[in-house]
């Protein structure tokens, strides 16, 4: 007889949802994690600590820029490196604690280290092999090497790295203009560094809606981060002048260098495999290490099902979240679903980005007839009054049916006003939907209306 109905290898975002999401539905369930501590990479070293430091880096920048406008006098804060990490551990902590919590209210078993697939419906942890009926690999990813590179996670750091730093470099280089990068660099660019990002191709976070991509470069911009856009990076060479980090510019090779105390590496993540035993189990892997799953989250081999940032898709916690607890009830006879044209990505700067569905890029190429409604924050009172008022909402919906088929946000809230155009769309919403919706004022979100409103007879604040 099976010890388990479900083991589930790893306990990141995607692992311990559906874990738990297994144990609500009467399910005997097991999760393995080597970490000391649940929550994988989103709650220890990536989404949660970093926006510990991009809350506290931006009250601290908001208390020396902005506080005076408000009549807001006296002595702005100084800063204690040591104690705001401490603040961002205290938060993780208590994130990480809570799935240990709920795996114990939720009769999760936590088996303790790092999980094998002995053979489908085993799996081996510390020398015991535990039988389980279904198996779901949610193993999560790790930093992609960059070719030149060596990362130290001292003066040449990853993202782990990045958020521990015990002192702010004068200098900091960023390699890689994705979501990481923006809001790490944010973060020390706000703590006073001198803050230039290198990107490999000519515009940054490639696949955002091109109109956002360039407003926020130009926010960020005025906000002191230099950017060097199409440049190659060689070499980054720790040395006695800090590290000397070298590329070349695509468009004529010729080449350039900096000198800086820190570099960030931010070029991305790959699926995490290794120990996994998946060769041996016949698991097969796509063509970018990724394994492979078809839409409920089945493997090829019958019993093993894999979800979150090792299967192909946005590495996103969210997407893992929905994964996982898709195929938790897949598992227990329901029919799992995830809809993956309404996943929200948020960029987690100062304005934030949002975005979901289409950009006006991906319909062009699809050749879809599609009209845009678009509102800036400069018409909406309560965006004024907080000094956000550069950014706007867009859009984009169906030019026939007024179906909404995006949207993308930049400006305060961001992150939150999204998840309305979300629900729209889970709801298969037209524009004149969200239009016709009475929101409360005043709020940013109402700047979500009167885009709407735009893709109709207008908006009235524009
Ligand atoms: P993971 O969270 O990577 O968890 C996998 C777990 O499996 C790990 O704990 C690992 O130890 C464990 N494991 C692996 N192999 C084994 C084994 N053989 N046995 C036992 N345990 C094993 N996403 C967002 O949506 N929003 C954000 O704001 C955001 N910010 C981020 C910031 C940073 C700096 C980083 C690095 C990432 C960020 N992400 C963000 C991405 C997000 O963290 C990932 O998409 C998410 O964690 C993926 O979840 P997962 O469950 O697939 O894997």
């Amino acid at each position: 007889m099976a010890d388990y109905d479900v083991i589930v290898i790893g306990a990141g975002p995607g692992g311990y949802v559906c874990a738990i999401r297994c144990a609500q539905l009467g399910l005997r369930t097991a999760c393995v994690e080597g970490r000391e501590t649940l929550g994988g990479t989103c709650l220890n070293v990536g989404c949660i600590p970093s926006k510990a430091l991009l809350h506290a880096s931006e009250l601290y920048h908001e208390a020396h820029e902005t506080f005076e406008k408000m009549g807001l006098m006296g002595a702005a804060p100084t800063l204690d490196v040591a104690r705001m990490q401490a603040y961002k551990q205290s938060t993780v902590e208590s994130n990480t604690k809570g799935i240990e919590f709920l795996f114990k209210k939720n009769k999760v078993d936590w088996l303790k280290g790092w999980g094998r697939i002995a053979a489908p419906g085993e799996v081996e942890v510390n020398g015991t092999v535990h039988k389980a009926k279904n198996i779901v690999i949610a193993s999560g990813s790790e930093v992609t090497p960059l070719r030149g590179v060596t990362i130290d996670e001292k003066t040449v750091v990853s993202s782990t790295g990045a958020l521990e730093l015990p002192e702010i470099p004068k200098r900091l280089a960023v390699i890689g203009a994705g979501v990481i990068g923006l809001e790490l660099g944010s973060v020390y660019a706000r703590l006073g560094a001198e803050v230039t990002v290198l990107e490999f191709l000519d515009q940054i976070t490639p696949g955002m809606d091109l109109e956002i991509c360039k407003a926020l470069q130009k926010q960020l911009a005025k906000q002191g981060l230099t950017f060097v856009l199409g440049a190659a990076v060689q070499s980054a060479e720790p040395g006695e002048n800090g590290v000397h980090v070298s590329y070349k510019l695509r468009k004529d090779e010729s080449e350039g260098a900096l000198d800086v105390d820190v570099v960030l590496v931010a070029t991305g993540r790959r699926p995490y495999r290794e120990g996994l035993g998946l060769d041996t189990a016949g698991v097969a892997l796509t063509e970018r290490g990724q394994v492979e799953v078809d839409a409920q989250g089945r493997t090829n081999v019958p019993g093993i099902y894999a979800i979150g940032d090792v299967t192909p898709g946005p590495m996103l916690a969210h997407k893992a979240e929905d994964e996982g607890m898709a195929v938790a009830e897949t598992i227990a006879g329901q029919h799992g679903h995830v809809n993956y044209g309404v996943i929200p990505g948020v960029i987690y700067t100062s304005p934030e980005v949002a975005s979901v569905g289409e950009t006006e890029e991906t319909l062009k190429a699809q050749g879809r007839a599609y009209k845009v409604g678009k509102f800036p924050f400069m018409g909406n009172a309560r965006a004024k009054s907080y000094f956000m008022a550069d950014g706007f909402v867009k859009i984009l919906a169906d030019r026939e049916t007024d179906r909404i088929l995006g949207a993308h946000i930049i400006g305060p809230q961001a992150g939150e006003l999204i998840q309305e155009v979300c629900v729209a769309m889970e709801f298969g919403a037209a524009a004149e939907d969200l239009a016709r919706t009475c929101h409360a004022h005043p709020t940013c979100s109402e700047a979500v209306r009167e885009a709407a409103l735009a893709c109709g007879d207008g908006a009235i604040h524009a």
